[in-house]
């Protein structure tokens, strides 16, 4: 059979051989060594074979964690976790080339975001247990030749961390979750005054159709810098970045090959969204191939407004195992989040899924609003969602204490919006 190279318009020309490679890496696990037919390893002469490996997603990775271990336990140099949020942590090991790899990865995302040497990094990030992404960051600004500062992921230690010295004419950018760091903002948190840009981790800052969102909205009243977004994933340590005149985060053809694919596991056209499927070069301990990262989002291959011709990832609009089903409407959670944030941005909330005795969905929002706000945001929400899902879901307005109770049923390092108690 002839490749078809409209079967992969994300895979440019020069990541065949590397992709190659990394099924000889994969091919020396025990997960993938029957999994992956030998042919494979030239996949540049049978580039047809790429569409019949599997899939390898998250259920699988946690249920076989050791299988996928293409090194002997002396050249781990690092354990990692994922944070949970959509199910069990996934553990992933690194080797010395792939600690190497995820300072050169963030080097270049952070590069691609402003950050030159000389200038500072406030890491809004935990890097303690076993988070790889303050790590990353950490790693990516010493490779970048900058100064970094970890001041954790509250930013009440900001003040004074900003005032320490730069060379002249250099800025401070800061990194951390959107939602925490506008929280700690509106609690007072100043910015330094030399700020050139906040970078956002974790969350989307712009809605499918490019507009900023609520937190993008809510962030942007306390600077002029540029707020950029930043996609990765633990499992596979590629990160998707932007600068302030892109539209979508640039996918770095060093790092991974991306694939977005439907229901079906068939490639999406470019700006229809599906599974974000990325299988990450150069990994050697625990090589995935087609990762499912559980996002969903578009590619969009047309030229970049910066000028680069890099595939781009749209912004994440939400993710499988956040997909609820209730009353025949499939609605993502986030979707439901962005739509009471556009309403009142200084709201809190957590959705509450689960399942009565007779099977069917149960969807509660848990809120919490000042009361003087309550009647006006049921009001717009209830409008608003019949506009949008076709649905109204039920509010519930409670004190921070209940969603912090909520919350501590499924406990989570990154912010949590939905509790989904239906299975498990
Ligand atoms: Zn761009």
């Amino acid at each position: 059979m002839q490749p078809n190279m409209t079967d992969y318009p994300s895979i440019l020309k020069p990541q065949w051989s590397k992709l190659s490679a990394q099924l000889r890496r994969a091919r020396k696990s025990n997960y993938y060594r029957d999994r992956i037919p030998a042919a494979a390893e030239k996949l540049q002469l049978h580039r047809h074979l790429f569409q019949s490996l599997p899939i390898t997603t998250k259920a699988e990775l946690v249920k076989n964690n050791l299988d996928f271990l293409a090194v002997s336990p002396s050249e781990i140099r690092e354990w990692v976790t994922t944070s949970g949020t959509t199910g069990q942590p996934v553990r992933i090991a690194l080797a010395k080339t792939d600690i190497l790899r995820l300072a050169k990865n963030e080097a270049a995302a952070l590069s691609l975001a402003g950050l030159r040497a000389g200038d500072g990094l406030l890491i809004a990030v935990g890097m303690d247990r076993l988070f790889v992404a303050g790590l990353a960051y950490w790693l990516g600004a010493q490779a970048c030749g900058a100064l970094s500062l970890r001041i954790g992921p509250s930013l009440v230690d900001i003040a004074g961390a900003a005032k320490l010295p730069l060379a002249p004419g250099r800025k401070w950018f800061l990194i951390g979750v959107p939602s925490l760091m506008a929280s700690s903002l509106r609690d007072g948190a100043p910015l330094p005054e030399n700020l050139g840009g906040i970078i956002g981790i974790g969350e989307p800052l712009l809605n499918a159709d490019f507009q900023p969102n609520a937190v993008h909205r809510a962030l942007a009243q306390f600077t002029c810098a540029p707020i950029l977004s930043t996609y990765a994933s633990t499992e596979v340590c590629c990160t998707f970045a932007q600068g302030p005149k892109c539209l979508g985060n640039h996918l770095n053809p060093q790092m991974g090959v991306i694939e977005i694919l439907d229901a079906g596991s068939k490639p999406c056209k470019p700006g229809v969204s599906g599974r974000v499927v990325i299988t990450p070069l150069g990994l050697q301990a625990m090589p995935l191939i087609r990762f499912d990262t559980g996002d969903i989002a578009a590619l969009h291959l047309e030229p970049c407004p910066c000028g680069r011709s890099s595939p781009r990832l749209g912004p994440i609009v939400g993710r499988s195992a956040q997909l609820l089903k209730v009353q025949g409407v499939s609605i993502f959670a986030t979707a439901i989040i962005e739509l009471l944030r556009e309403i009142y941005a200084g709201m809190d909330a957590i959705i509450h899924a689960d399942r009565d005795a007779i099977g069917v969905d149960r969807v509660v929002i848990y809120v919490v609003c000042p009361p003087r706000r309550q009647n006006l945001l049921r009001t717009q929400f209830h409008n608003a969602a019949r506009r949008h899902f076709k649905w109204i879901p039920k509010i519930q307005y409670c004190d921070i204490e209940t969603i912090a109770r909520i919350r501590s049923l499924r406990p989570s390092r990154k912010p949590q919006i939905l509790i989904d108690t239906r299975v498990g």
